[in-house]
């Protein structure tokens, strides 16, 4: 049974979603204005692992996730470059797509986008007139708060307090402070659409309550967005569908913690945003992931170069296991035995620690044990018998790939990971590969001539240059010390 932090009640609950067997899932998606940096990286990594882990666990998911294509962001930045709004979104729109994927996220099932619904939007606005708790003003539309008595729910905020600090914006025309806007009456030269109400566009909130509702149903199982998210966006879309609706809107609301840059927060005035496309310059796409899935997706995570070197050196470790133990029990027949212990175990731990919540640290802490088992197989194993090694190594080899495809890690080849590795270090510290292929043939000829002082003196050389030498039955390998 898995278990999640809900938002809504502050507690963690059995996930039940309504039917059984099936859950529908939505995730506030990117406004489209720039390229995706990392903090909203880790947001869409951790609700990808959810994603992942669902299936696993046999759920016939529906995954939707949206594309803020309308939005004051993206005509400010438009205007800027001189584009056409629609223009400047769609370019954003591929590369999240081309980011996305190098971050080895899965596609959601529906990527629903607000400029294609533009016809639910203003269905759903015109319900909410129609039942009294929206109003049109000079061509904007309000939903009115103090028509939906639950309002604040989710964020549990004081009203009062909110009604305190919130002030009418000059052109505005709220009935009253914490009232918002559905519809905005169109300005000159900015994106519109007809509506009952004249030539205008959407609000932000509105599109997730339609996109929803058209793709996932009006009554939900899960949503899921950053922590700044839950107010106002959230806690108006759920006032927006349940006024509607008249039905409780999504079960289990899920909020990922924000990741901040060594203590400061990431934001584009500080200029101190790290987008995700140079972050991947930089690091292993799979290192970037370990280093967001290492922290609970609830706490706060603080990112520094050295953090993401960290999550590659340990990626390394588990990709060099993973080739020693293809180099070993690859493809190999064992016969039928027995185990040297229990491999499922660490299944049946990786698993507990994932329906807690999604703790992907305590599913790490299986992963760990597994690593470590095999790592001690391969070099003092505590039996004898080659079979019994062999048979072992295998099933924690399968193991491996079952973790794999839930956290989207360790799913390349270990051999062609590690020279990518060793390609980017070996950019990265300016080595001259020339010069070690030539000092590695020299060390190999002294070997061959037994001339080991010879050959020590050369692998000494080259450990001065930051390379170290491995030989293993298939040759000599090398790699680049981090
Ligand atoms: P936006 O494009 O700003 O709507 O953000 C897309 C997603 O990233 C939302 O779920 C945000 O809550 C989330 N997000 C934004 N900044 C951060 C951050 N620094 N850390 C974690 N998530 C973030
Ligand atoms: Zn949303």
């Amino acid at each position: 049974m898995i278990t999640v932090h809900n938002t809504l009640t502050g507690q963690k609950e059995p996930f039940t979603p309504k039917e059984p067997g099936k859950v529908r899932m939505y995730v506030c998606g990117p406004t489209v204005y720039s390229y995706i940096h990392i903090g909203n990286a880790r947001t869409f990594t951790a609700f990808d692992v959810v994603a992942r882990y669902l299936r696993y666990r046999g759920f016939d998911l529906t995954y939707v996730r949206n594309f803020t294509d309308v939005d004051d962001k993206i005509i400010n930045a438009a205007k800027e470059t001189g584009e056409e709004p629609v223009q400047l979104a769609q370019r954003y729109i591929d590369a999240f797509r081309e980011d996305a994927k190098a971050l080895h996220l899965i596609e959601p099932d529906v990527s629903p986008k607000v400029s294609d619904h533009i016809p639910e939007i203003v269905a759903l606005i015109q319900k909410l007139v129609d039942r009294g708790v929206a109003y049109e003003s000079q061509g904007d539309v309000y939903f009115q708060v103090s028509k939906y008595p639950q309002y604040a729910k989710l964020s549990k905020r004081n009203l009062d307090e909110l009604r305190a600090g919130e002030r009418v914006q000059p052109g505005e025309q709220k009935r009253e402070p914490l009232d918002f806007a559905l519809w905005k009456a169109a300005k000159p030269g900015e994106p519109a659409w007809d509506s009952p109400w004249g030539k205008g566009r959407p609000g932000w909130h509105i599109e997730c309550s339609a996109m929803s509702a058209k793709y996932l149903g009006e009554d939900f199982d899960l949503h899921g967005g950053g922590l700044d998210l839950i107010f106002p966006h959230h806690e108006n879309e759920i006032a927006q569908s349940e006024a509607a609706t008249q039905k409780p809107f999504c079960r289990y609301w899920m909020h990922c913690g924000f990741l901040d840059l060594e203590g400061a927060k990431m934001s584009k005035s500080l200029g101190n945003v790290v987008r995700l496309r140079d972050a991947l310059q930089r690091v292993d796409p799979e290192a970037l992931r370990f280093f967001f899935l290492s922290t609970h997706y609830r706490n706060p995570l603080s990112f520094s170069e050295k953090s993401l070197a960290d999550a590659e050196t340990r990626m390394e470790y588990f990709y060099e296991t993973l080739r020693r133990v293809d180099e070993r029990a690859g493809g190999k027949d064992f016969g039928k035995g027995p185990l040297h212990g229990d491999p499922e175990q660490f299944v049946r731990d990786f698993e507990r620690a994932m329906d807690d919540d999604f703790n992907v640290p305590g599913a790490f802490a299986a992963l760990s044990g597994l690593f470590a088992l095999m790592n001690e197989l391969l070099d003092k194993p505590p039996v004898k018998d080659k079979a019994v090694i062999g048979r072992t190594l295998q099933a924690l080899r399968e193991v491996t790939r079952k973790f794999a495809t839930v956290l989207g890690l360790l799913e390349d080849d270990p051999h062609d990971w590690l020279m990518r590795r060793r390609e980017r270090l070996i950019a990265q510290k300016g080595i001259d590969r020339a010069k070690v292929e030539a000092l590695i043939a020299e060390r190999a000829a002294a070997r061959a001539a037994k001339n080991f002082e010879e050959a020590d003196r050369v692998r000494e050389t080259l450990k001065a240059m930051g390379v170290e030498i491995m030989d293993t039955p298939a040759g000599t390998t090398w790699k680049v010390q981090a």
